[in-house]
């Protein structure tokens, strides 16, 4: 059988732990056999990262804003933990993070659903994907415990310039607490713009929630560098048939709660790791949900949602068999493929990655899965496959 050729190269990024491992089958088994393909890669396993100073990390970062296209396995953001584990240099920044900074993107999180296992929420037909802001607000915030009356203030004092803006947030009478957050106009509309993208890309309407009837110049604002973006892309929404809609974050929340599905929920940094979670637990479990960061500029960048699974790897170290979800770093795989087929179009790339994820929805309706889905599908069943197992049916069936 003659392989597919793909036409320009996929960065390839590697990580730690049992996804690792699950990272090599997948390439082997369900990737390399059937696809021509100039991956280029880096190891960012956290080993390697230490080696270099963190410095392979910046060159993949690099490397997706030249191919366009990447897929990166899950990596462990060390902590004390971790330095002392892997006797590391120093506690190196999350992997995820740096690349985030570089590429300056946004991450849309989207459940894989299968027709076995029934969301929580009875309405939810198709995927909802959460787009979450990753910068700013309550993430990076100036916080003071008030130990007794004074008054707070808000200052502002413009470059150059003595003269300060001030204005009061309360006169303590007594003690308190105050926090101060920030936003930038360049962060709000790269995020407006990476989510049109996105909802133009995966032919969805797209919703923004926030609460600008109380927050009357922090929260409008967001929403009117979201219209302005909606109007300036009003053509090319139009003719991809995508609606935008703004709400009230509570108002979206009660929608969200009746509505089938398939839309891409905008949401401010704390509305998306808060809602990103109520999505996840509502479709099911956390090795169907996969993860895509897209930046301004049309860059992708592929990769499971969950973290490196380091629970069964040590089972996996001890010798122990285990049954660990691979499910979201194949479908990381098939983005980044159907992605970069669409940018070359190269119609049988797209075409190969939407058979493999067929081939997985496919094994876990007729009943084949690994142990965290066993009990939610319907009806619920006792035999599942191990890590391994799985992907040698998936495999099979490909
Ligand atoms: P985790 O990898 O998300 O796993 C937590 C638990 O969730 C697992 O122990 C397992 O539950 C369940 N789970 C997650 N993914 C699963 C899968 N594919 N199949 C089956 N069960 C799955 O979090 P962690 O083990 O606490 O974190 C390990 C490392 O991941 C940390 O060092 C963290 O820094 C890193 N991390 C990386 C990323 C990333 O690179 N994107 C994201 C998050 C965390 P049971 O134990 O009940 O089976
Ligand atoms: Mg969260």
């Amino acid at each position: 059988m003659s392989k597919i050729k793909v036409k320009h190269p996929i960065v390839e990024m590697d990580g730690d732990e049992m996804t690792r491992i699950i990272w090599t089958m997948i390439k082997e088994r369900l990737i390399l056999p059937y696809l021509d393909v100039d991956l280029k890669y880096f190891d960012l396993g956290v080993t390697k990262r230490d080696e270099t100073d963190d410095k392979i990390t910046i060159e993949a970062a690099e490397a997706i804003k030249e191919y366009g296209v990447g897929v990166k396995c899950a990596t462990i953001t060390p902590d004390a933990d971790r330095v002392k584990e892997y006797s590391l240099k120093k506690a190196w920044k999350s992997p995820n993070g740096t690349i985030r900074g570089i590429l300056d993107g946004t991450v849309f999180r989207k459940p894989i659903t299968t027709k076995n296992i029934l969301p929580a929420v009875r309405s939810w037909k198709k995927p909802i994907i959460i787009g979450r802001h990753a910068y700013g607000d309550l993430y990076k915030s100036q916080e003071y415990l008030v130990p007794g009356p004074g008054k707070a203030e808000l200052t502002f004092t413009p470059k150059g310039s003595t003269d300060s803006v001030r204005l009061t947030i309360n006169d303590f009478e007594g003690a308190g607490i105050i926090m101060g957050i920030h936003n930038t106009d360049k962060s709000i509309r790269s995020f407006a713009k990476a989510c049109v993208n996105y909802a133009v890309s995966e032919k969805v309407n797209l919703w923004f929630g926030a609460k600008d009837t109380i927050s009357k110049t922090y929260h409008a604002h967001f929403k009117d560098v979201f219209n302005n973006e909606i109007q300036n892309n009003k053509d090319r929404l139009e003719k991809a048939g995508i609606s935008y809609r703004y709400l009230l974050i509570d108002d979206a929340v009660a929608q969200i709660m009746k509505h089938e599905g398939g839309i891409l929920w905008a949401c401010k940094n704390y509305d998306g790791d808060v809602f990103s979670d109520m999505v996840a637990a509502g479709f099911g479990s956390l090795g169907m949900m996969t993860s895509v960061l897209v930046s301004p500029d049309g860059k992708y960048e592929y990769e499971a949602a969950h973290g490196t699974v380091k629970r069964h790897f040590y089972e996996h170290k001890k010798g122990n068999p285990t049954s660990t979800n691979s499910v979201a770093s194949i479908f990381a795989w098939t983005g980044a493929l159907q992605k970069r087929g669409e940018l070359d179009k190269t119609n049988d790339v797209v075409e190969f990655a939407t058979k493999l994820e067929k081939a997985v929805i496919g094994c876990i309706e007729s009943g084949i899965m690994t142990k965290d889905l066993t009990h939610l599908v319907t009806p619920n069943i006792e035999k599942y496959e191990t890590t391994e197992g799985f992907i040698n049916k998936v495999a099979e069936r490909l």
